[in-house]
């Protein structure tokens, strides 16, 4: 089995004035090609700053992250960003959508940028996959949460990511819309062996994944199998 994202060592430090504030301590772990894999722990512990580094949004102070074998710390912002579009998939919990432009826009521009023909077609298809074929010329104001959400994984989508990160993809949802989403995740896990890192406060959202780490101050205190992987052992 091949990894897909390895991080070795990783530490982030922030100066504050003369105070140097390290919110990521030596973090080491391994995720193996279509596995599922949440990151949990208290507010402030560390695992937005840790989620980004994995998805090569930012840059650590030492140690390194691998993804699909590239190593992101090597790169320039340029860089990084090319192999965030060829085969990384992100998703906020504020959703991240652009406010001027409409849900069908938000899915093509992304696509446009990176030179692919026939957007507008694919992007309705994918609109219509999450359910929002009919909310296609909707702006962002117009739509609920849940929508927004569900338009921003049809960006996501769209490059057919080998690897999504999402970050509390169901933190601001009611449970009806936030299963919609979680099914639409654990679905491209399913059907293009979509590899999942999710940060996550719902612990049975986290009990689906086959793997929990839970950080605590920046460092990782357990690293767990779920009953769910443990009982295919
Ligand atoms: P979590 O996602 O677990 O809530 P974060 O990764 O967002 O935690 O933040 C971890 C810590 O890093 C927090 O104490 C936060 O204030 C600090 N932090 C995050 N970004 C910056 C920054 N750009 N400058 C200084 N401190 C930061």
């Amino acid at each position: 089995m091949s990894s897909i994202l390895r991080v070795q060592n990783l530490t982030k430090s922030y100066q504050s004035g003369n105070r140097t504030l390290t919110v990521l301590d030596n973090v080491s772990f391994d995720v193996q090609a279509g596995d599922t894999f949440s990151i949990v722990g208290p507010s402030g512990s560390g695992k937005t700053t840790l989620l980004g580094l994995c998805a090569g949004l930012d840059r650590s102070s030492s140690g390194s992250v691998f993804l699909n074998g590239v190593q992101l710390d090597k790169l320039s912002e340029d860089e990084r960003a090319r192999v965030r579009n060829q085969y990384v998939g992100f998703i906020f919990q504020n959703f991240q959508l652009m406010p001027t432009l409409t849900a069908l826009e938000n899915v093509m521009v992304p696509m446009e940028l990176r030179g692919e023909k026939g957007v507008a077609k694919r992007a309705l298809e994918l609109l219509d996959r999450v359910g929002l074929a009919s909310r296609q010329h909707h702006y962002p104001t117009q739509l609920s949460g849940g929508e927004q959400q569900r338009v921003s994984l049809a960006r996501a989508f769209s490059n057919k990511p080998r690897i999504l990160f999402a970050d509390e993809p169901t933190g601001n949802l009611d449970t009806e819309t936030s299963d919609k989403v979680e099914k639409l995740i654990f679905e491209l896990n399913r059907e293009q062996g979509t590899t999942l890192i999710l940060v996550t406060h719902d612990l049975d959202l986290a009990a689906k994944t086959g793997r929990i780490i839970r950080i605590k101050g920046g460092s990782v205190v357990s690293d767990t199998l779920t009953e769910a992987v443990r009982q295919q052992i």
